[in-house]
């Protein structure tokens, strides 16, 4: 099953597109057209793949939560550790194949914009290893509460874009950098950070993301004989999940779940829960559902965690959730809290508070399910970035100031 509309490339039933200002629209055409050439091109493969096994560590394992899977008492848990690739999350998969198609498109200079500063890292890590420069746009709030990433990203030599228009936040950083790379396109590519965006931004990231799901099903062959029954990952822009799910979508005894942030629960204003509460709109170059007034201007959305607070999705998710072909479940801070701890206990493992809402997930369905059945978890990142913010949730202090 595909609900991809073959007659306009980009659209996801009616969501996708391309919503952008006429200035922007050549070049757009040109990493599309750029993308449809490399993307099934030998050398691109070969290089990107290279790229993913020296540098990355894939493939990532699978697996088998024998302590998690013996607690819950139901499904069998495989996890697919995302967390063990470089720089720490599932990230770097996705910015590795858009640098690539900058370097081929002849590209010097890579932008980005950046809400926690993770998206800001892995293109800033990149670039230095490709030897390009390098400038990411956060608005100057999220600098001001995200001083360890920018740091981190000057220290890879990437120049750190203080965004003072608006609410300063990121949807004001998105603007920022589609201003520049509207002035700059000539030597410049705009790296999108999940599978959100115009097109061809959610099919690239779909496309390169989707080795996390290729290896996952030759890793559940080999060891169990089978598809598994349920895949299970977070979604803020749908990156990660897209990855998990994308090998798995023409199979449909293989249920697909997607978690998304309810931050202090869906009955508040304190969330980012797109699906629960969100409705279709246009923001970011797409058409999906956004968390938005009854004026279209997108609301401040809130959730513990950074990576998750995106006011949208993108817009595969919008078609699979209203095709039927995958479900989105909201899950609460409180909830991915006491999942963080809960892995860590069991199985050894800190895992980003982002992928702890799919583990909140899995804490749910596991026990109503029979043995016989196999759930795949994906932990999208590591939780070392987040072990401050839960000791403070806890009302435990880690330091003096
Ligand atoms: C950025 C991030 C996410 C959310 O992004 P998606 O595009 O929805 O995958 C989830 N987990 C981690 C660890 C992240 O860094």
């Amino acid at each position: 099953m595909t609900i991809t509309n073959e007659t306009t490339p980009g659209r996801y039933l009616d969501y996708g597109g391309q919503y952008l200002p006429e200035l922007l629209m050549p070049e757009i055409q040109r990493v599309a057209a750029a993308y449809a050439h490399y993307k099934d091109d030998p050398a691109f493969r070969r290089e990107f793949h290279t790229l993913l096994e020296e540098y990355a560590g894939r493939p990532s394992l699978l697996y088998y939560a024998k302590n998690m899977t013996a607690d819950l008492g139901g499904a069998q848990i495989y996890l697919k550790r995302e967390d063990l690739n470089h720089t720490g999350a599932h990230k770097i998969n996705n910015v590795i194949g858009q640098a690539l198609l900058a370097k081929r498109m002849g590209k010097t200079r890579l932008i980005a914009e950046t809400g926690a500063g993770q998206h800001g890292v892995a293109t800033a890590t990149i670039a230095a290893l490709f030897g390009m420069a390098c400038e990411i746009f956060m608005g100057r709030l999220d600098t001001e509460r995200q001083r360890l990433n920018v740091y981190r990203m000057e220290l890879l030599g990437a120049k750190v874009h203080a965004v003072t228009t608006g609410s300063m936040v990121l949807k004001d950083a998105v603007n920022a950098a589609l201003q520049d790379y509207a002035a700059r396109s000539h030597d410049t590519f705009y790296v999108m950070g999940s599978a959100v965006g115009p097109h061809p931004f959610p099919v690239m990231v779909h496309d390169f993301q989707s080795v996390i799901s290729t290896e996952s099903k030759a890793q559940l062959q080999t060891v169990a004989g089978q598809l598994p029954d349920y895949v299970i990952a977070c979604v803020g822009g749908g990156s990660n999940a897209i990855g998990s799910f994308a090998a798995y979508l023409e199979d449909p005894t293989v249920h697909l779940i997607g978690c998304e942030a309810a931050g202090k629960g869906v009955t508040t204003s304190q969330t980012a829960a797109t699906m629960a509460l969100g409705s279709t709109g246009i923001f970011h170059g797409m058409k999906s559902r956004f968390l938005q007034n009854a004026d279209g201007q997108i609301d401040a959305v809130y959730s513990i965690s950074a990576g998750l607070d995106y006011p949208g999705i993108g817009p595969e998710h919008a078609a699979l959730m209203d095709s039927g072909r995958a479900q989105y479940v909201p899950i609460t801070d409180d909830e991915a809290v006491a999942a963080f701890e809960y892995i860590a206990k069991q199985e050894g493992i800190i895992a980003a508070i982002e992928s702890c809402h799919a583990v909140a997930a899995v804490q749910k369905l596991a026990p109503t399910l029979p043995k016989s059945q196999i759930i795949i978890c994906t932990l999208s990142g590591r939780g070392d970035k987040d072990v401050a913010a839960i000791a403070k949730y806890r009302g435990i202090q880690l330091s003096e100031d």
